[in-house]
């Protein structure tokens, strides 16, 4: 992988980019993508039986089953979204539809981890349905407390699981073989849901190895592909008994004037014009990920993990809010700065052309009832940062702690 690759550095030579959390930045090959797909292919996919608009739905489906055999799922089992909220929502929506008849009152287990994404969708089902939520703890080390989720699986009926697989707070890792193992070992029945929006963009992913899981949603922009563009997976039995949420052209077997049938899977997911650029994109972001990003980049990626926690660690007016050790969590550090308010960090470094992220980062419940802290500073790195951001990053805090003493 080049640096060069990406035309914002080129646009922007300065820049120490720092907020790949919050979105990643796109190399030209995703950039070209649709450009060339607007110039060369474009036309709406499934309901032409002209050339161009075979070859976009070509170009579509390929880009479904590239998805899919990146994460080792079959390609029905991709529903396109425009990102892990739209596909939380989806999947929320569509087990509420589901057991939208048990009489029973059941529990949706979350953690303290999780993105607002992962909580209030789960809040509207819990509401319709008279259900109950609760929240597995965190530990001392930021990590899920597998203790308190074993305790919460013996004595609450719990019907949904739906956790985060890497926070975007704390880093922290969550090891989902064997929560997955625990979790259907207790409770059989109980649906996992995984939001992979921080994962995926690190990390191999083979749900073909991870049977446990149920649904699993991540989100294009923040692994190199274009906004607008993200993925539900779920099992294709468990897809087959569901309902479609959206309704319309495109998802539809047969109309009649009371009653329609649906089409077969995934197309019965995905009413109306997807986002055809966007999906075909996202597969050239992954071919991306495949063919530039090298054993090197990934061992250089872990290696500025660890150089940036044992150099952030040494700040002594700074906390950072995540596992202390660079085993078991991703790029991703909250910090803060005794008497210094995190905005006033993030102006700050943003004068000395460092973008990093403050304030709650969608987890409220995290900062007010774990951190006790309205808000923190984050620093999220990728593949194409280097150690010189982080050796910039840390002169810039520590000369911003001497002008604020
Ligand atoms: N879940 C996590 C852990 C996230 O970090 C984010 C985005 O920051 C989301 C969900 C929502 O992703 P999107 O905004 O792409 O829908």
């Amino acid at each position: 992988m080049n640096k060069s690759d990406f035309p914002i550095f080129t646009n922007h030579p300065e820049l120490v980019y720092l907020d790949n959390a919050a979105t990643s930045q796109k190399p030209s090959i995703v950039i070209n993508a649709i450009q060339d797909f607007y110039e060369k292919s474009n036309s709406n996919v499934h309901r032409g039986i002209h050339k161009l608009a075979e070859e976009s739905t070509i170009l579509y489906e390929n880009s479904r089953s590239t998805i899919a055999k990146f994460i080792g799922a079959k390609p029905e089992e991709i529903i396109f979204t425009s990102g892990t909220t739209e596909s939380l929502n989806l999947i929320a929506d569509m087990l509420g539809q589901y057991f939208g008849t048990s009489a029973k009152t059941k529990t949706i287990l979350l953690t303290e981890l999780e993105h607002h994404s992962n909580i209030l969708p789960w809040q509207k089902i819990a509401d319709i349905l008279k259900w109950k939520i609760d929240y597995v703890n965190i530990d001392n080390n930021y990590s899920l407390d597998i203790q308190d989720l074993d305790y919460r699986l013996r004595t609450l009926d719990v019907s949904i699981i739906s956790l985060t697989n890497m926070s975007n707070v704390t880093g922290s890792i969550v090891p989902l073989e064997e929560i997955g193992k625990l979790v259907k070992s207790k409770s059989p029945e109980t649906l996992i849901v995984v939001d992979g929006a921080q994962y995926v963009p690190h990390h191999k992913i083979d749900l073909s190895q991870l049977p446990e899981i149920d649904f699993y949603a991540f989100s294009g922009h923040k692994m190199m592909g274009p906004t607008g563009i993200g993925v539900l997976y779920g099992k294709e039995e468990l897809l087959t008994k569901l309902n479609p949420t959206k309704l319309g052209g495109g998802m539809i077997s047969k109309v009649e004037r009371e009653h329609s049938t649906y089409a077969n899977l995934p197309e019965k997911f995905e009413a109306g014009t997807p986002n055809i650029s966007g999906a075909i994109a996202l597969a050239s972001a992954i071919d991306y990920i495949i063919n530039e990003i090298t054993e090197d980049d990934i061992n250089k990626l872990y290696n500025l993990t660890q150089y940036s926690l044992t150099t952030l660690l040494s700040i002594p007016e700074l906390t950072v809010l995540g596992p202390q050790a660079s085993e078991n969590r991703g790029p991703v550090f909250s910090f803060s700065i005794k008497n210094i308010h995190p905005h006033d960090v993030a102006q700050y470094l943003d004068n000395d052309n460092i973008a990093i992220r403050a304030g709650h980062h969608c987890t409220q419940l995290l900062h007010r009832e774990v951190f006790n802290l309205p808000a923190t500073a984050r620093a999220s790195l990728y593949y194409y940062n280097e150690k010189d951001d982080i050796d910039k990053l840390i002169a810039s805090i520590k000369k911003l702690i001497t002008t604020f003493k």
